[in-house]
């Protein structure tokens, strides 16, 4: 599957340092050196920085993409199971 970072657009939740504030931004900017690795629970992770202007004190930060709140895991995808219930005759 193809590993698609970076895609402007895509709001990040980031905390901001000085602040201690959390703010959503997705004028967010990734390193060149970005890369997708595989740990050895086959988790993927990213190297590299993922750097974004604070509106909150206006200053650049720079993240690890880790410590990023994935948008798709903030949404709760949880799978829910309907219980297997056929009823024939
Ligand atoms: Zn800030």
């Amino acid at each position: 599957m193809p590993g698609t970072i970076g895609g402007y657009g895509v709001e990040l939740f980031f905390q901001c340092p000085v602040k201690q504030a959390g703010f959503w931004s997705g004028q967010w900017l990734v390193d060149d050196d970005l890369e997708v690795c595989l740990d050895q629970d086959k988790r993927k992770s990213l190297r590299g920085t993922v750097r974004v202007s604070c509106p909150l004190c206006g200053e650049e930060h720079v993240y690890a993409p880790d410590a990023l709140a994935c948008p798709l895991r903030a949404a709760g995808h949880d799978p829910v199971k309907p219980p297997n219930n056929k009823g024939g005759a």
